[in-house]
């Protein structure tokens, strides 16, 4: 999750000074606060510039546009495709685009929290599927959708939350018992669920996983641990596969690796060209599986001719 940073109001008042100083002078320079966030932004800004700067109702008129934050660049991008007017925001992720002024600069992982947003995180990121809902020409306050932008988050932060866990912390090495151990160990149809990151909906499957260990096992149950902390973010089949493979050559250091997985995406099926049911077989291999007798051998374990 990004670090959240709750902006307090003193803080939006030292925002609004610090781009108030860089807004040209000009007698009643007129500014427009883009809705929702702006204009609170706008009004912080009048009130700290000495009757100098006036806010206006009609964006043409606008010297300036006001936005709390400029963030992607995106509703900046959609202001001024319409308009020419120059853009302002009392907090910018850098880098900050050019030409726009921004009070204080922030890094690019951190959420901002302002005061008009409340206190709690995801409650302020519930405005996101709240839009969305809008967006789609849904009514958010219908009876079924009240609860929905609240348990959408929620559900979010729980299939993204292999971001937030170390692999190494679910890969308990073991050599009490590994002594002898050099025979290929293998795990087939591990169930897995992940995001594709290009439309992020849910790509699923089966993952085979096997290795031929050099002095260290871990418990069966933790290759099906590994392989969510890598599938609960957003992916790629690709990568989710050389992820896994890599963490077990990092911890395991063993004499061979190979992933297979093998998976739907909804994203192709339900969408975009509907190939219904077919799956993509993607695999990494490493060390002494990657070719001759043992590969053939885990390939015929897990039933492929690959
Ligand atoms: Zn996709």
């Amino acid at each position: 999750m990004a670090r959240i940073k709750k902006i307090t109001q003193q803080e939006v008042v030292v925002a609004a000074q610090a781009l108030a100083a860089q807004i040209p002078f000009k007698e009643a320079y007129r500014v427009f606060g883009i809705p929702r966030g702006g204009v609170p932004a706008a009004l912080a800004l009048a009130s700290v510039s000495h009757g100098r700067i006036r806010i206006v109702d009609d964006p043409e008129e606008a010297d300036m546009f006001i936005d709390d934050i400029i963030d992607s660049g995106r509703t900046r991008a959609t202001w001024s495709a319409k308009h020419l007017t120059p853009f302002g925001a009392l907090f910018g992720k850098r880098p900050v685009a050019p030409g726009a002024k921004v009070g204080i600069e922030v890094e690019q992982d951190e959420w901002l929290v302002f005061p008009w947003e409340g206190s709690n995180a995801e409650a302020s990121a519930a405005d996101i599927p709240t839009r969305l809902l809008q967006l789609i020409g849904e009514n958010p306050e219908r009876e079924g959708l009240r609860e929905t932008p609240a348990r959408f988050i929620k559900s979010w932060l729980e299939i993204t939350e292999g971001y937030r866990i170390d692999p190494s912390s679910v890969l308990k090495v073991f050599e009490d018992g590994a002594e002898k151990c050099d025979e290929m160990v293998v795990q087939r149809d591990i169930p897995l669920y992940s995001n594709c990151e290009h439309h992020m909906v849910p790509f699923f499957g089966v993952a085979h996983i096997a290795y031929i260990p050099s002095g260290k096992v871990v418990g069966l149950s933790k290759l099906a641990r590994l392989t969510n902390v890598f599938a609960r973010r957003l992916q790629v089949q690709e990568r989710l596969t050389n992820q896994i493979a890599d963490a077990l050559n990092e911890h395991l250091q063993p004499q061979g690796v190979a992933v297979v997985l093998q998976c739907r995406h909804l994203c192709m099926e339900m969408r975009g060209v509907q190939r219904i049911g077919t799956s993509t077989m993607t695999s990494a291999l490493r060390g002494l599986l990657k070719e001759g007798e043992a590969r053939s051998e885990f390939f015929s374990l897990i039933g492929s001719t690959r």
